[in-house]
């Protein structure tokens, strides 16, 4: 069995999941980084170790449940634990809802939402045997508030927020906790398509009056993976500059 705790990040090729698997390997985990660009998983990777910390790249389409499950289980048998799960890959395709079609609200839903559901599912036991089990779910304040122009994106990251206070209540007995991080506007590829003029407006609003970066947010995961944070769970950790409160 692996000696360091063990975390898998959803998404950690990029952006706010590369930061936190940067993180977590600083913390002492070891890191097991999912996405589907095997290119920029390896570029994860090799930060980590050049850092001194361990990680490896797991290729997996969250999109497909059965692929997902199969990949976690192949991380619990290779290492002999789970200890960590962090649901943080995730998608936009946004519109207003007089033009949304389903397949924008269905493929959004199933990459963000469904697939936290399969992958807690799938990684629950394994969780549950820890010692330290820890659930963190990326969702947004368009999850906490609403967005115009995201209805099928934040009723995904909403949606995040349910499930995650049941699986608390669920897993609460074995000492397992479940938050969520909802971040406000973070610099990543997700947010660099917007143009100048609405990232202007929306810095307005912010009381920081600025993005975040996303080490910003994986500080916040840390903190909730971490044995320190054993007495919080079914909590939404807002971290958005202070633009939802
Ligand atoms: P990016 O678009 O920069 O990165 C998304 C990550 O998710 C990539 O690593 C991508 O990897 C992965 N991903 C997407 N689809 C799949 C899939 N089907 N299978 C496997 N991996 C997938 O996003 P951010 O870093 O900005 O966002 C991370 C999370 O934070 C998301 O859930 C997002 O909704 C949330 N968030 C972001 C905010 C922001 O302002 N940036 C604000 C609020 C919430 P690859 O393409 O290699 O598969």
């Amino acid at each position: 069995m692996t000696e360091k705790r063990v975390a898998l990040v959803t998404g950690g090729s990029r952006g706010i999941g590369a930061a936190i698997v940067k993180q977590l390997a600083k913390d002492g985990l070891h890191v097991v980084a999912m996405a589907r660009n095997v290119d920029k998983l390896a570029e994860v990777v090799a930060a980590v170790t050049a850092d001194g910390g361990t990680a490896e790249p797991l290729a997996c389409d969250i999109a497909d449940g059965k692929a997902l499950a199969a990949a976690i289980e192949g991380i619990a048998d290779k290492h002999g634990r789970l200890d960590v799960l962090v649901n943080n890959a995730g998608i936009t395709k946004d519109g207003l809802i007089l033009r949304m079609d389903d397949s924008d609200f269905d493929d959004v839903i199933n990459t963000n939402l469904k697939s936290a559901f399969v992958a807690i599912r799938t990684a629950a036991r394994s969780i549950m045997r820890s010692k330290t089990g820890r659930i963190v779910n990326i969702s947004s304040v368009s999850g906490v508030a609403g967005n115009a122009g995201q209805a099928n994106y934040a009723a995904s990251k909403a949606g995040l927020i349910g499930l995650s206070k049941s699986v608390a209540k669920e897993l609460a007995g074995k000492g397992v906790t479940c938050n969520v991080v909802a971040p406000g506007f973070i610099t990543t590829d997700m947010t660099d398509v917007l143009n100048d003029k609405i990232k202007d407006t929306v810095k307005q609003v912010i009381p920081l009056r600025r993005f975040g970066e996303a080490k910003e947010i994986a500080a916040a995961v840390s903190f909730l993976a971490s044995e320190g944070a054993s007495y919080i769970t079914g909590q939404v950790l807002v971290v958005d500059g202070g633009m939802v409160m």
